[in-house]
């Protein structure tokens, strides 16, 4: 038996977007009218109530970075700790650039890639509804950032166009300062491969610091065949690199890197390069700065050394202050706290006994801080620097871009409004506030068809075709992209035997078939046969990654009289007191690889062996599905057909709860808050 070319498909595919609304006569883009009263953040978006935990510590270099933003540039809006856009981001910086002239000390702003697959705002742009690619109206407002270097992520690199729009257009905007030192492009004009932006960029600061920078991607194969990523061990051989090593004049090295800098991390390459550069210049400070695992993280190399990772998604910014790199140089700036922490592991020995380390006494320091993506986070470490209101004439353009953008592509529609908060890990699987209990039910009401409706159907499907909770108030378009941006198809087999069907389930999980965790291998076996799935995954790359989002692992609900919100508790080298606010621990929670939903089952759940049921599940699993029944003693084939999935759009639209309260959702603090198991 074949596989259906799925009803449940066709079914599905005329409720993938919302209805647009006629904008043809509107040109938000030539608005450019300033006035001083404009709402501060996103019209829709929300701000913290809690202060950070102090000032922070400045050094004689002193640098902001952001990693991992995936077009969240509009915020969260629909959660209170990370309720700042792009703009205010824009106006904070312009702010601490002053405050580093007025303390005489350097100030960097740093991003390490991943701009794509995550949001709405870039994501919209390169579908059915509006053409061109994946970015094409984000990286714009992007770049309105003056950043002082930035290096590639590999969801530049997943899908040529995208690719090709980094080379001609973004790094194009940052010249000498994008640095793609082991990624290349292959020049459509000439067929030849030649680096996206630059191998490497050797300045000196404001404050006279002479800096060799480097941008180095991990050893990542899953890209398009448009590009060639140069594995870290073979590019520190290169003769270039040893020779930008060599140069005589360096006081620090900075080292960017779509790249974990966790030295457990095995796809951590930043050490690669370190040591490479450690075996020509044993004394030299180095300064990393990376990504790619979406965590909170700062790990210490030796004793000049350490690396920064910052988050993910705008929800984090990254702070790291550093004094005595150049003994020569400026000494800590007076009426603002300084780097205190020698590079050491607090409280145990140095992970980097394993690594080569620097050959004389070190009399650096470092501070590092996480800070809340929000609104009085960024008010509150600008204070001191503004002359005026902490708006910027550029943030409040950036802002108002950010609010027109997101009307041109109708991320506001609005398909319902979700009742509250389901998360993916904060509660028990299946439980009352885990997602995968709402995706039960809606998957149960949606997928359906007429003809078939009275047939029991068992629906399977992976649970990493979740991306992200789904926060409590409006379920727009938006939400759709950032919630289940994937677009693989239901497809199905009629009148599956039950006690076939019903062993599929364990089956997959069991069994050795692709699973989310075995997505999470460095290339994940992708091709680019199918763009639409490897784009919108981020791989995790170490079982690490997996249970650190936004807490760390083993976690149960903690029942405690606090005045903290719930949000990041992060554990690094340095101890626990790296987040900028202080949180109470989300708890987190494993959840399997599949899950299943029952529709039409009977009442009492049983069926009889032979019975026939439908079994429904993701074209992404379906050659596993078929091993499976297969292994069991059925006797199918699997005919691949792709098309488009939507189904928690359209349960927003028909379940009267969701529509109840439409179009003022009630919206709720974010995720963490009100957790219900
Ligand atoms: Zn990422
Ligand atoms: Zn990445």
């Amino acid at each position: 038996m074949r596989v259906g070319n799925s009803v449940w498909a066709s079914a599905l595919l005329a409720l993938s977007t919302p209805i647009l609304a006629c904008e043809s006569c509107e040109h938000p883009e030539r608005d450019v009218v300033m006035t001083r009263n404009v709402r501060r953040m996103q019209p829709d978006a929300q701000n913290t109530t809690v202060e950070p935990r102090g000032p922070l510590a400045w050094g004689q270099l002193n640098v902001l970075h952001t990693t991992d933003t995936h077009g969240w540039l509009e915020g969260h809006i629909r959660e209170q700790n990370y309720g700042a856009d792009w703009g205010d981001y824009v106006s904070f910086v312009k702010h601490m650039r002053q405050k580093a002239r007025d303390l005489d000390v350097d100030l960097l702003v740093v991003d390490t890639g991943d701009l794509h697959d995550g949001a709405g705002l870039s994501d919209a742009t390169g579908v059915a509804t509006y053409s061109g690619v994946n970015g094409q109206l984000s990286n714009p407002i992007f770049e309105q950032l003056d950043y002082d270097l930035l290096t590639i992520g590999n969801h530049e690199l997943y899908v040529s166009a995208i690719a090709y729009e980094t080379f001609n257009q973004f790094a194009k905007a940052y010249g000498e300062r994008y640095l793609t030192s082991n990624v290349q492009i292959r020049n459509p004009s000439t067929g030849e491969l030649e680096y996206v932006g630059k191998k490497y960029r050797y300045f000196r600061t404001q404050k006279g610091l002479r800096i060799m920078a480097f941008g180095v991607l991990f050893d990542f194969t899953g890209n398009s065949n448009a590009s060639f990523v140069t594995k870290a061990a073979d590019m520190v051989k290169e003769s270039w690199f040893v020779d930008a090593v060599n140069h005589k004049n360096v006081d620090a090295f900075v080292l960017i890197g779509h790249n974990p800098v966790g030295l457990k991390s095995s796809t951590n390459t930043l050490q690669t390069v370190y040591k490479a550069i450690r075996a020509i210049k044993p004394d030299t400070p180095i300064q990393m700065f990376g990504g790619h695992t979406h965590i909170r993280d700062f790990a210490v190399y030796d004793d000049k050394s350490v690396g920064l990772e910052s988050g993910r998604y705008c929800e984090t910014l990254g702070w790291l202050a550093v004094s005595g790199i150049n003994p020569h140089g400026k000494a800590n700036p007076k009426g603002v706290p300084n780097p205190t922490m020698k590079a050491q592991k607090n409280g145990t020995t140095p992970t980097s006994s394993s690594l080569a380390s620097s050959t004389s006494a070190s009399s650096m320091r470092f501070f590092r801080r996480y800070l809340d993506w929000n609104r009085m986070t960024f008010e509150y470490h600008a204070e001191g620097s503004q002359a005026k209101a902490f708006d910027t004439t550029k943030g409040l353009a950036v802002t108002k871009n950010i609010t027109a953008t997101r009307k041109e592509l109708n991320l506001t529609s609005i398909y319902g409004c979700a009742p509250q908060t389901w998360c993916l890990s904060c509660a028990p699987f299946k439980s009352e506030g885990s997602i995968y209990s709402l995706l039960d039910t809606a998957l149960s009401a949606t997928i359906v068809t007429k003809e078939r409706a009275d047939k029991p159907r068992l629906i399977v499907t992976n649970t990493g075709h979740i991306r992200f909770d789904l926060a409590e108030g409006t379920f727009d378009y938006d939400s759709s992209f950032i919630v289940s941006p994937f677009t693989d198809a239901f497809q199905y087999l009629p009148d599956v035997p039950y006690h076939l069907a019903s062993q599929v389930l364990e089956g997959l999980e069991s069994g050795n078939y692709p699973s989310k965790r075995d997505l999470s291998s460095a290339d994940f076996g992708f091709t680019q046969m199918n763009p639409s799935l490897d784009s919108c995954i981020d791989p995790p790359v170490t079982h690490d990654h997996l249970v650190t989002k936004r807490s760390y692992p083993g976690g149960r609900i903690i029942r405690r009289q606090t005045t903290t919100t719930p949000g990041y508790t992060t554990t690094d080298d340095f101890g626990t007191d790296g987040d900028d606010t202080i949180h109470s621990k989300i708890p987190y929670y494993s959840y399997p690889n599949f899950f299943q939903s029952n529709g039409s089952l009977p009442a009492n759940g049983t069926l009889t062996a032979d019975a026939p049921v439908d079994l429904i599940f993701l074209d992404y699993i379906a050659g596993s599905v078929v091993k499976v029944l297969n292994g069991l003693g059925g006797n199918y084939t699997n005919d691949e057909n792709f098309t488009t999935n939507s189904y928690l759009p359209k349960y927003a639209q028909m379940s009267s709860e969701w529509q109840a309260n439409v179009p003022h959702c009630p919206v709720g603090l974010g995720i963490g808050y009100n957790i219900t198991s």
